[in-house]
């Protein structure tokens, strides 16, 4: 079994991390390679320990992340092997109770009907470099390694067994997540059917999906916990949503009763998806009015006359590196909006930075309401949803914290 994979020998005590199940090798712990041919990016290979031991099997490419291990038992990575790990992510979301609700009738009343989750959240399901979002009959997959690129087929084949009749289209989108240098001439393509419809609904609402051109898979599916959240505050304030891209926050915000709701990005095609969207749902609402605009330049310029502002920037810190300017953009941009709120207002700040930690996170909050001079609360500490999993031993998965503040 395995005889054919090339193998990867790591440096002595480098086999340590693996014992803890850490799912990454690092380029600096491998010692030498064995095979019959030189390593190809994206290969399968097996790992073993200086003394030959077993290890690991996983993907190999160039880079700081030298494997990604795709599973820690003497097995064979073949369709088998995917399917069982796609059906063991299937099962969590029905656990979660974000997959199957149209199917378990009555399960879910109509107004709260959800077709959008992510099936496949990399380490976090085991299959690290792999992203799957649902959206309604389309899966979009997006490979951010080499090896899940090499495999896309054997995955796809794997997933449409898997899902069966829930799915009738699968979208590869990996143009932008793989490595640039790699050329391995991917493209965005339909890998299986084709589909026109591009509308989904998460918990009752409903998106236009822009799996083509929209950033990620197409849509935020991250934030869903949260928007639900905003949805319960929303009841006659005034609701400023900054970053708001598909305007997802907006659209909960009117369903919660919102008094008015503003909707800000400085993309113009954000801009029209937010629209678009608002009028799916609230079609002639007169309550809603978005802006193509930068937040800061806004934030500066607007009135004191919001209630309930979201704050959802894209990732300050994309490294490590960036995280001192990352840590003063969120303070300043907090900053403001704790200048500007109403008295009695509410608060949702967001970092989606892998590489700032929440403790940082919260210390960037806490600068900027002691700049404002505010009297702040914490209420509530967010993070991302349990479709999101985080892997217990690997803590990096961890990247969406929120905090929700009460402003005196
Ligand atoms: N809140 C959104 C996701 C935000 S993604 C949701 O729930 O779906 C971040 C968004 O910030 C992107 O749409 C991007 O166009 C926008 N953006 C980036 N820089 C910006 C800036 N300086 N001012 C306003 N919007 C910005």
């Amino acid at each position: 079994m395995n005889n054919e994979l090339k193998k990867i020998i790591l440096r002595k005590g480098k086999e340590e991390s693996l014992g803890r199940f850490h799912p990454w090798i690092f380029s600096g712990a491998i010692h030498h390679t064995e095979g019959p041919a030189a390593l190809e990016e994206g290969d399968t290979v097996e790992v073993l320990a200086s003394d030959g031991r077993f290890l690991a099997i996983g993907h190999w490419q160039v880079g700081s992340i030298a494997v990604r291990v795709l599973t820690f038992k003497h097995q064979p990575i073949n369709r088998a092997f995917w399917q069982k790990r796609l059906s063991a992510a299937l099962d969590v979301r029905k656990t979660i109770g974000v997959a199957d609700q149209e199917s378990s009738c009555g399960k879910s009343p109509a107004d709260k009907r959800n077709d959008i989750y992510r099936l496949v959240h990399g380490e976090g399901d085991n299959l690290p470099g792999l992203v799957i979002d649902i959206y309604g009959p389309t899966a979009v997959m997006q490979a951010h390694s080499v090896g899940m690129h090499v495999c896309r087929e054997e995955i796809a084949a794997a997933l449409r067994e898997v899902m069966g009749d829930r799915l009738r289209a699968i979208y590869y989108k990996s143009e932008t997540t793989l490595p640039f240098k790699a050329q391995l001439g991917q493209e965005n393509a339909f890998l299986w059917g084709e589909t026109a419809n591009d509308i989904a609904r998460e918990n009752g609402l409903a998106f236009h999906i822009d799996w083509l051109k929209g950033q990620k898979t197409g849509f935020f599916v991250d934030q869903r916990d949260n928007r639900s959240l905003v949805e319960q505050y929303a009841r006659g304030r005034n609701v400023l949503n900054m970053f708001c891209y598909t305007g997802g926050f907006s659209v909960y915000a009117m369903r919660g009763g919102a008094r008015l709701v503003h909707s800000v990005d400085s993309s113009a095609k954000a801009i029209e998806l937010v629209e678009a969207n608002m009028e799916l749902n609230f079609p002639g609402d007169t309550r809603h009015k978005a802006y193509a605009e930068d937040a800061f330049r806004f934030m500066e310029q607007m009135q004191e006359k919001y209630s309930l502002i979201i704050l959802d920037p894209p990732a300050f810190a994309k490294h490590k590196d960036a995280l001192r300017n990352a840590l003063r953009g969120y303070t300043k941009l907090n900053a403001k909006a704790f200048e500007k709120i109403q008295p009695g207002g509410i608060l949702f700040t967001f970092s989606c930075s892998q590489a700032v930690n929440k403790d940082q996170f919260r210390m960037a909050v806490f600068t900027a309401a002691a700049m404002a001079k505010r009297k702040v609360r914490i209420l509530h500490q967010l993070h991302q949803p349990a479709d999101h999993p985080v892997n217990i031993y690997h803590p990096e998965g961890e990247y969406l914290k929120g905090l929700v503040l009460y402003v005196e």
